[in-house]
């Protein structure tokens, strides 16, 4: 049962579903409205992505001392961000200018947060502290924090969440990620890294039904905004990190693999007009 838990968290419950009320029950919700854990919202009135005048997306990423993202290449995979870019252009159909930083040099330190049990509140303080790319008329935003410590909600400790998503800021919880390291795979814990960074991104930009439309029903609402598909990205692992893990090392077969299934794709090729 251990890894039950871990599992609603794993890629599930924490990265809770913007603005649906009421589908994810598996969610911790906060209190700030109980209508999903991105109840509080980042920043005012959600602009559409998809939009044909937004040309620009912007991902600004910042970490705490010592919890900073895993970069650099990786023999014989590529560079360590390539997947959250192939995929996140995938999901615009390359239709953006995407911008994500993949170098610690075009990340920020933001110095030792101590608070180690992090609500929804305090991550958006976090974000209206630090973050530093706001939204423009062509241009949609996000925000990317990596933090020791945990989730917490109104049920207490969320130990097994590895990201949350609340509207347009993402939090990652670097001590959850490391649990999700192999021996027998010393880059596990990378992918682990990655294939959350996108499961929550795509939380923000509008997936599963989570603001883009459903082509075909593929959406398992029992856990709120994910995918019915467990080869799918957006699925909610059922069993924590060790299946993040298992997910991430049986998906991310170079850093250009798609973790989307045909049915997410779908839905965003829809808003996009495809490939
Ligand atoms: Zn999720
Ligand atoms: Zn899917």
């Amino acid at each position: 049962m251990r890894a039950v838990l871990a599992a609603m968290l794993a890629l599930g419950a924490g990265c809770a579903s913007p603005s649906r009320a009421g589908d994810d029950d598996d969610v911790p919700h906060d209190a700030s409205g109980g209508t999903g854990s991105d109840g509080g919202g980042g920043s005012s009135a959600p602009i559409d992505v998809f939009d044909p005048t937004i040309a620009r997306v912007i991902v600004e990423i910042d970490y705490e001392t010592n919890e900073a993202p895993y970069t650099g290449n990786v023999i014989g995979f590529g560079d360590t961000f390539d997947p959250t870019l192939v995929n996140m252009n995938r999901v615009f159909a390359n239709k953006k200018m995407l911008t994500i930083p993949t170098q610690l040099a075009n990340m920020q330190d933001i110095g030792t947060i101590p608070d180690e049990e992090l609500t929804l509140a305090d991550l958006l303080a976090i974000a209206q502290h630090h973050r530093d790319v706001h939204d423009l008329p062509d241009t949609k935003s996000y925000y990317v924090v990596f933090v020791s410590g945990h989730f917490a909600d109104q049920n207490g400790v969320q130990a097994g969440v590895l990201g949350v998503s609340v509207g347009d800021t993402i939090a990652m919880f670097k001590d959850v990620i490391r649990q999700s390291q192999s021996l027998t795979d010393p880059n596990a814990v990378r992918y682990v890294e990655q294939s959350t960074l996108i499961h929550e991104l795509s939380h923000s930009v509008g997936l599963v039904d989570n603001g883009v439309p459903m082509v075909a029903a593929h959406k398992d609402a029992p856990h709120g905004a994910h995918c019915n598909n467990p080869d799918c990205v957006m699925y909610w692992l059922n069993e924590g990190a060790a299946d993040a893990r298992d997910f991430a090392l049986r998906r991310l077969l170079t850093g250009s693999s798609i973790l989307f299934d045909a049915k997410c794709l779908a839905d965003v090729d829809a808003k996009t007009g495809g490939l």
